[in-house]
């Protein structure tokens, strides 16, 4: 169920803003003008264009509280999977068809339309498949000095060609962070390995493994 409840720019939330910008809202006289909006064409009807500043023709501010209360069931494969990153390993399954090893693990083969159920446990170890060099986490409000690397990180000996196409590239591979390595040292096809989380840390989430980080000269 989600329920959104638009509210008004109170004092309370003025201040967890940003000072600067919670000085930008008092002097614009936008903590005043917030929360008139009635409808979504009325809102497109304003216009801010005296704050040079921020070099915009049109701002649009508008603070909803969203309540969100879901559950979700993982699955049985990734149930699985969730309690082996708990006990430190890597768990996938293996297409006895197609040879394929999928990581996470899934039970289904959709390329040969079939059941899996050989599970195998991998040590994690791979090749960055491709990165990004990120200046934000998870509150965009926040610039880092340095960056985060963030990975696509390919498990070896999982690449995998589909024998109908010459297109079709399978291979088990997590989006992860990595670190250890110098922002502008990093390259595709790097190898890495996971960093885990010390045992009483984990919790049974894909950030029991704390990041990747480069293997022994690759660094
Ligand atoms: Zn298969």
């Amino acid at each position: 169920m989600t329920r959104a409840t638009p509210s008004r720019f109170s004092p309370n939330y003025l201040k967890q803003l940003p000072e600067d910008l919670a000085e930008y809202v008092r002097r614009h006289g936008l903590d005043k003008e917030f929360g008139r909006l009635d409808s979504w064409s009325s809102s497109m009807e304003k216009t801010y264009t005296e704050i040079e500043e921020w070099q915009i023709d049109n701002l649009i501010i508008s603070y909803w509280h969203i309540e969100c209360m879901y559950k979700h069931a993982a699955g049985f494969a990734v149930s699985r999977f969730l309690e082996g990153l708990k006990n430190g390993k890597i768990l996938g399954t293996k297409c006895e068809g197609c040879g394929r090893v999928l990581i996470p693990p899934r039970i289904f083969c959709e390329w040969c339309f079939r059941d899996v159920d050989t599970w195998v446990e991998h040590p994690g170890t791979g090749v960055i498949s491709t990165y990004s060099l990120s200046y934000i986490g998870t509150d965009p409000r926040v610039r880092f000095e340095k960056p985060i690397i963030v990975a696509v990180i390919w498990f070896d000996g999982t690449v995998k060609k589909a024998n109908s196409s010459r297109t079709v590239l399978h291979s088990a591979g997590i989006l992860h962070k990595v670190q250890g390595v110098d922002p502008e040292k990093v390259h595709v096809g790097m190898r890495v390995k996971p960093v885990w989380r010390r045992p009483e840390e984990r919790v049974g989430s894909i950030l029991d493994i704390e990041y990747f980080a480069p293997l022994e000269g690759d660094g």
